[in-house]
């Protein structure tokens, strides 16, 4: 992910005629902290990566994984730069995680490892430094002990230190179908400028977890004329021919069901043929690199909408845009959770409490100049809408660099 990355990067760098010293400076992390972590006898290696704060605080999620290595931090904090700067929200960039298997742990290791996490960082982070959220394995309750470890180190009660808390602890309405929700809001943008005629649209959805879910129902809801026919999880893919109750399907999940299971009005198919579907939009929403050269050939969609980060890789992204496909990339599609931790932060530091209407609104407008941005750069430069992106990302950071 760091070498796609860099990639992407380099090519809308040379776009904009930025030397290579200038690139290799905004590509450099500020600080990258490296730490252990002793629970009960044993040692977890532990990382922060703060890669750029040219435009506001460091801000970017903490996971607990037993993957996770130094590289893939680095890459996950320099996205979040790109994000928040093409988004055009005053917060940097940065990352965090722990090598470890949460399910490993019973409560109180786990809150252990979440406290010292904060201890080993304490004189690094803080509302005007470096904002931490959840990430992959970690959650609102995680986040919570953060929020009150940090506390009770600096006597700091504002709650803007974390983003992501327990919504009776300072955490914001809205925060969990955010993504999805800032996904539609950028599809339902770009449409606008796509000659995708008047009639229905249909969509098909890799992953109903919670970003799928979320972009799902809601664009089911606020767009009559999106028809979506067809939706996986990991076990299994279902289609309709004419269009899925999202609905019904997400209380599916919520149960735990699984969807090889599903027994209602649709076709069980292998999860790989979502992909393969004959539709206007393809929505990949489960995980990196779902769409390499080796399935890339399979793709019939005229538009994909990327909700999780990194989910097509460069030589599939080359291979795309041969064939004209578009797509709207995770910097924008994917950043409306960012961006309403952005309005918690906010909210902390107001010492107020923004209605789920208003985020949404706000979000809405958020994400819609962010798309509007991109599709207009990508016309003015005739370039693809992800090069768009982090021409319009890295010209904000060189603009701040330079100040
Ligand atoms: P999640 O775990 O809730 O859901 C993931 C879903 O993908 C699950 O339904 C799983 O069954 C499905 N899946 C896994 N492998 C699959 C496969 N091969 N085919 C089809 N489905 C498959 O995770 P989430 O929070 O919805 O996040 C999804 C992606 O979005 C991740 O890449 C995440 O990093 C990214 N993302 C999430 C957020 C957020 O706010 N949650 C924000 C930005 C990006």
């Amino acid at each position: 992910m760091l070498k796609s990355t860099k990639q992407f990067f380099r090519a809308a760098a040379s776009k904009l005629e930025l030397s290579d010293e200038q690139v290799n400076k905004l590509l450099e992390p500020n600080k990258v902290h490296t730490f252990t972590i002793d629970v009960d006898g044993d040692s977890f290696d532990g990382f922060r990566v703060q890669h750029n704060n040219t435009r506001g605080p460091y801000k970017g999620g903490i996971r607990f994984h037993p993957d996770v290595n130094e590289d893939e931090v680095t890459a996950l904090a320099t996205l979040m730069t790109l994000k928040t700067a093409a988004v055009n929200i005053p917060l940097g960039g940065g990352k965090g995680g722990v090598v470890i298997n949460p399910r490993e742990l019973d409560d109180k290791q786990l809150e252990q490892l979440s406290r010292e996490y904060v201890r080993q960082l304490v004189d690094e982070i803080g509302p005007d430094t470096d904002v931490p959220a959840p990430d992959v394995n970690t959650n609102a309750q995680i986040v919570d002990w953060m929020e009150d470890e940090y506390q009770q180190q600096t006597g700091d009660g504002s709650g803007a230190s974390f983003t992501g808390k327990s919504l009776n602890n300072g955490g914001i309405n809205g925060r969990e179908a955010a993504t999805g929700r800032g996904g539609v809001y950028a599809l339902q943008e770009f449409l606008k400028s796509a000659d995708f005629g008047s009639g229905p649209v249909t969509i098909a959805v890799q992953g109903f977890g919670n970003v799928g879910s979320f972009f799902a129902t809601v664009g089911a809801q606020n767009h009559k004329n999106w028809r979506i026919v067809a939706v996986s999880d990991s076990s299994a893919t279902l289609r309709a021919n004419s269009r899925l109750d999202v609905n019904e399907l997400k209380e599916f999940k919520d149960d735990d069901g699984s969807f090889e299971d599903y027994s209602g009005d649709a076709e069980v198919l292998g999860s790989d043929e979502l992909i393969k579907q004959d539709v206007d939009v393809l929505v990949l929403a489960a995980h990196g690199n779902a769409v390499t050269e080796d399935n890339v050939d399979q793709i019939k969609a005229k538009c994909i909408l990327e909700l999780a980060n990194g989910p097509v890789s460069t030589e599939a992204d080359e291979t795309l845009s041969a064939m004209d496909v578009s797509i709207i990339p995770d910097l924008v599609a994917n950043a409306g959770g960012v961006i309403v931790s952005y309005f918690e932060w906010q909210q902390n530091r107001e010492g107020t409490d923004w209605s789920e209407q208003k985020v949404n609104e706000e979000l809405e407008e958020c994400i819609i100049d962010a798309t509007d941005d991109m599709v207009a750069c990508a016309q003015d430069n005739d370039v693809d809408l992800r090069t768009a992106g982090y021409m319009v990302a890295i010209r904000r950071l060189s603009e701040s660099n330079d100040n």
